[in-house]
This record gives C-alpha cells, sequence and structure tokens, in this order.
C-alpha cells in the first residue's frame, strides 16, 4: 500500500463514521415509538381486527345465539373447538336439543377465522385481547358458553299480544268509515243529484200537456162572451 492508498481509505472509513453518526443523531430527534408495555396498559391501542382468543357474542339480556349446529366444530381443521349437546323439553312438550357445553382450545388454534365465517348464526368473534398467556397448558381449554343456563333458555317474545289489537281495531275502522265515505263519495253522488234533476227538467216540458186542459177552460169563457 502506497501512501496514496493509504489516505484515500482513511478519508472513506471517515466518511462512512459520518454517515453512521447522522443516522445516530436524527434518532435522538424523532419521537419514540417504542411501547412501554406493561406500563402503558391503560393506554395501549390494539388493533380491531387482530384475533386474540375466540369468544360468544352475547346480547345485553345475556343470551347467545348459539344453536349448537356444530359448522364450526366441522369446520375447525385442527379440532380445536369441542361441543356437547343435551335434549331439553320446550313448554309445548317438543324436545329440542340445546348447547351444553361448546369447548375452545386456544393452545391448538391458528387464528384462520374459518370457524368465525362459517357460523351461520353470527355466535362468535374473535377477541383482540392479546393478553392469553398462562403457566400451564390446561389453562388455555376454556368454556366459552360461561352463562349456558341463561345462553339456553328460550328468549321471550313479547311483541305478539301488542300486535294483535291493532289488526282488530284496523278492521273496526274500515267498516265505519264506509257509510261515512259513502254519501261523500262520487258514486252515490252523482246518482241522486241526477234524479233530482230530471223532474225538473220534467216539468218545464210536462207543462205542454197541462195548458192543454187549461185551453179548453179558456175557449169556453169567450164563448161566453161573444
Ligand atoms: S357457534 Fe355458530 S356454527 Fe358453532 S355451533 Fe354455535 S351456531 Fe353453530
Ligand atoms: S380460528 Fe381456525 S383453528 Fe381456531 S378454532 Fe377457529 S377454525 Fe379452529
Amino acid at each position: 500500500m502506497n501512501i496514496k492508498e493509504y489516505f484515500s481509505s482513511l478519508f472513506k472509513g471517515a466518511h462512512s463514521l459520518i454517515q453512521g453518526m447522522e443516522v445516530t443523531g436524527k434518532e435522538l430527534f424523532t419521537k419514540k415509538v417504542t411501547e412501554q408495555y406493561p406500563e402503558n396498559r391503560a393506554t395501549l391501542e390494539i388493533s380491531p381486527r387482530f384475533r386474540g382468543t375466540l369468544q360468544f357474542i352475547y346480547d345485553d339480556e345475556g343470551y347467545h345465539k348459539c344453536t349448537a349446529c356444530k359448522t364450526c366444530e366441522r369446520n375447525c381443521p385442527n379440532g380445536t373447538i369441542t361441543i356437547t349437546t343435551k335434549m331439553v323439553e320446550q313448554p309445548d312438550g317438543k324436545k329440542k336439543m340445546q348447547l351444553e357445553k361448546y369447548i375452545y382450545d386456544l393452545g391448538s388454534c391458528t387464528f384462520c377465522d374459518l370457524c368465525v365465517t362459517s357460523c351461520p348464526f353470527h355466535a362468535i368473534e374473535f377477541s383482540n385481547d392479546f393478553e392469553q398467556a398462562v403457566f400451564r397448558r390446561e389453562a388455555l381449554v376454556k368454556q366459552l358458553n360461561y352463562l349456558p343456563e341463561k345462553g339456553n333458555r328460550p328468549k321471550p317474545v313479547v311483541a305478539k299480544p301488542a300486535a294483535a289489537p291493532k289488526p282488530a281495531a284496523a278492521v273496526e275502522k274500515p267498516a265505519d268509515a264506509k257509510p261515512a265515505a259513502d254519501p261523500n263519495a262520487t258514486q252515490p253522488a252523482p246518482t241522486k243529484p241526477a234524479a233530482a234533476e230530471k223532474p225538473v227538467a220534467a216539468d218545464p216540458n210536462a207543462t205542454q200537456p197541462a195548458p192543454a186542459k187549461l185551453q179548453p177552460s179558456e175557449e169556453q169563457t169567450p164563448k161566453k162572451e161573444d
């Protein structure tokens, strides 16, 4: 290595060092994106589409929509879902199959979402709760219908008695409205005045035979004067 090559490599090394220090210097003044977890757990934002764990969808009254059709169990490629059912007697005496236990093994789930998309009743969904770490593998096996008795109960229907009086009142109203609407209707109105106009028009035309009776009486009177 001659003196020229020595200084050339020296300047290249200094230039590379300055470029690296420029990148480091910029990061000193840029906004920090590091998440201080778990200190920021209260303000931590997780994507709503993140699939953390499978869960039932409960309404405000604590009812779920699962009918134990086992479609999700058949579509799960890993055997993650195990559904047990039971026969329950209905108030009308008929027996109906209902959900007993919905077992979900988080440890074998690949979060493919096939169970959610194949459910015909939109009864399950994925929660974005990412804190699912446990100390035992058995703790990853969960029963999703954690309100089994209330969820299996048939939901009461309240709209039927309220809808019954509406058609009864609707039938009476048109019956009363029909006679009131007839005089105002166009069909009977033209018939009545037409009948009233006919005798009026017939009177002037009928006066011709009437004066015919009077003419002989008037003709007799001048004959007497003569
Ligand atoms: S979650 Fe849906 S697909 Fe699975 S058993 Fe219940 S109703 Fe059927
Ligand atoms: S997400 Fe996929 S693997 Fe997990 S329970 Fe549903 S169907 Fe099975």
